[in-house]
């Protein structure tokens, strides 16, 4: 059972009408009994819930958890990964992908004990100033942290909208000013209602409304859902966008950066035979851009590389 507020259903006065204010309604009851009980929804720090955001950004709940687990028993604080190095918040990142995020995280502990003294603000503009947190992850903390009012707007809320509300099989690419204004109208107008709504609706996308399926018979839109009374009509046709990984440069700087993670000394990256059948055009391209980014090091009169 999940511990988000458990107030009575609030009426909106944000410009809802009455159908739209009932499938609000509806969606935090269906928490209530449904959500998840993850380790960083309700019995956790502004800080656990701050690192789990990041994490999750690009990974799913299944391999941040572990993770998520280790990080906060070993930096429970932001002070305390602080005071860490920046090689270590990367080793601990592990293969969550995209290290940059460790990285940012890192620099973002720095940043909040700099500036507001070892506690994760609620503010959401002096959220949004810290590295690496843009609108969406300072929304989250907002209202998954601080239960305030904020438009938490990930895929997953995107892709219930717009199916129920106005019956599109997939979000576009790219957010619309109407379509985050459309969004806020449905917004509970309290605080406690509107951080329900937006763990809520999150968790809908998240296990029942996906983007390959969806379990209509197990959701509480099925009625007035505007995408599955037209009869679920055009998810073939909607672009997809998977990302390929073999091969790719993504992959590539995964595997440098596993081997870096891995390494007590620093390494000869462009002869390592473990990556003897990466093309060198590629091979230094990678590698490059993780030295440009930050996440690796290397001596320049050896050539060698660590993080
Ligand atoms: S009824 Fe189906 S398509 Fe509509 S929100 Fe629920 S799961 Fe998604």
């Amino acid at each position: 059972m999940p511990s988000a507020p458990q107030n009575a259903p609030a009426r909106l006065d944000t410009g809802a009408d009455d159908r739209s204010v009932a499938m609000v309604d509806a969606v935090r009851e269906w928490f209530r009994d449904a959500g998840r009980d993850l380790p960083w929804r309700g019995r956790s720090t502004p800080w656990g819930v701050l690192v789990s955001e990041v994490m999750l950004q690009q990974t799913p709940v299944v391999r941040v958890e572990p993770v998520w687990h280790a990080w906060m028993e070993r930096w429970p604080t932001p002070a305390d990964l602080a005071a860490a190095t920046q090689a270590d918040a990367i080793r601990a990142w592990g293969r969550l992908g995209y290290p940059r995020r460790a990285k940012r995280l890192w620099e973002c502990a720095v940043a909040i004990v700099e500036r507001h003294d070892g506690s994760v603000p609620s503010d959401l503009e002096q959220l949004r100033a810290l590295p690496g947190v843009g609108d969406y992850t300072a929304a989250a903390v907002v209202s998954f942290a601080f239960h305030g009012r904020a438009l938490v707007l990930d895929t997953n809320v995107r892709r219930v909208i717009g199916r129920a509300w106005r019956g599109e099989p997939l979000p576009a690419a790219h957010q619309t000013v109407g379509e985050r204004a459309h969004a806020l109208s449905l917004v509970p107008a309290d605080d406690a209602g509107a951080a329900e709504w937006a763990v809520a609706s999150m968790e809908l996308g998240a296990l029942v409304c996906t983007a390959r399926v969806a379990r209509c018979d197990a959701c509480p839109l099925a009625s007035s859902c505007a995408w599955f009374q037209a009869g679920c009509p055009g998810l073939e046709d909607a672009p997809r966008r998977t990302q390929p990984w073999h091969g790719t440069d993504r992959q590539v700087r995964g595997r440098i950066m596993a081997l870096l993670r891995a390494a007590s000394s620093p390494l000869n990256i462009s002869g390592h035979a473990a990556l003897a059948d990466v093309e060198p055009g590629q091979l230094d391209r990678c590698l490059d851009g993780l030295l440009a980014d930050g996440l690796a090091t290397r001596d320049e009169a050896t050539g060698r590389c660590s993080l």
